[in-house]
């Protein structure tokens, strides 16, 4: 039975994996390398409890109650008694491969180690811990409050008690887990990068503008919203580098990045976060 989890992150992805780990009841150990991104964490945490107070999904008691289990910490030793952990720091194979290092010494054997990386493999990062068959790719969808999916990866080496006891633990996060196995991006990145990369191609070409791609996909197919404007709020640079991870991983060259997402992220125009992508913020 898992009581507490180690969360090693505070960024986007890592905060909302807290809030909802202590929303579930579980004691969270929360670590970044310093104070203040902790406590950015945190406030963001807060910002995203009190809209629960304000829409009466939760009270004021209950936020309280939240807060206090998620214990923030800049010591990654302080997770040593967690019963689970998991990873949502920077998309990078040197830092990841890293901290699961170090995590695989400080953990006591039977705890199970977490990535939630969006398109690095599994296999490889449980490769450098002594604990494959304990080891599993965990990955959350943002906002991680909202969204209901977690992609559950299994590495060629994760045990089916690995893959059990990580499932009872989304649903107990009132998360609904899907099972798939490890392969250049899993299937949400396989499936929606190529999507979006091929809007961004009829872009380039002169199909469509903008606004007529992303108004055909929005009323002719019922997403929520455009691909040009999800490639905006996931990030550009985001993108580009998935799309890079399954042409690296496929050798295919049905996976080339469009030559314009290229170009967009070398200008620095990387969607909202830069206030300019394929609209303007
Ligand atoms: P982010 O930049 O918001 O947060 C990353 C955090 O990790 C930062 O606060 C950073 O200080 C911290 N960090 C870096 N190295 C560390 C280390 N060695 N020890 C402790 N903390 C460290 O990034 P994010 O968007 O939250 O992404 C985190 C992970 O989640 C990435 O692997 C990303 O691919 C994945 N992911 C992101 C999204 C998304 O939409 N943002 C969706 C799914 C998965």
């Amino acid at each position: 039975m898992i009581k507490s989890i180690g969360v090693i992150g505070a960024g986007t992805m890592g905060n909302g994996i807290a809030q909802v780990a202590a929303r579930a009841g579980l004691s969270v150990v929360m670590h970044d390398v310093n104070d203040e991104l902790l406590s950015r964490g945190l406030s963001a945490i807060d910002k995203s409890l009190q809209r629960d107070v304000d829409k009466q999904r939760a009270t004021a008691e209950e936020k309280q109650q939240i807060v206090s289990r998620i214990k923030p910490t800049t010591e990654l030793t302080d997770v040593r008694d967690t019963d689970f952990v998991v990873e949502a720091v920077t998309e990078n194979l040197a830092v990841k491969s890293d901290l699961f290092a170090r995590l695989d010494r400080i953990l006591r054997d039977e705890v199970i180690l977490a990535s939630n990386t969006s398109s690095l493999s599994i296999t490889k990062l449980a490769a450098v811990t002594s604990r494959p068959d304990r080891f599993i790719g965990m990955h959350f969808m943002n906002p991680v409050p909202v969204m209901k999916l977690v992609e559950i990866i299994r590495g060629i080496a994760t045990s089916d008690a690995t893959y059990s006891t990580t499932g009872e633990l989304v649903l107990a996060m009132g998360k609904t887990p899907v099972e798939v196995n490890d392969s250049p991006g899993f299937v949400s990145n396989r499936v929606l990068m190529p999507m979006i990369n091929e809007a961004i191609f009829a872009l380039y070409e002169g199909v469509g503008s903008a606004e007529a791609i992303d108004q055909i996909m929005k009323l002719g197919m019922n997403h929520p919203m455009g691909p040009l404007q999800l490639a905006d709020f996931i990030g550009l640079d985001v993108c580009l580098a998935i799309m890079n991870v399954l042409y690296d991983g496929f050798n295919d060259s049905k996976y080339r990045p469009c030559p314009l997402l290229k170009k967009y992220v070398d200008a620095g125009w990387l969607g909202r976060k830069t206030g300019k992508g394929f609209y303007e913020y």
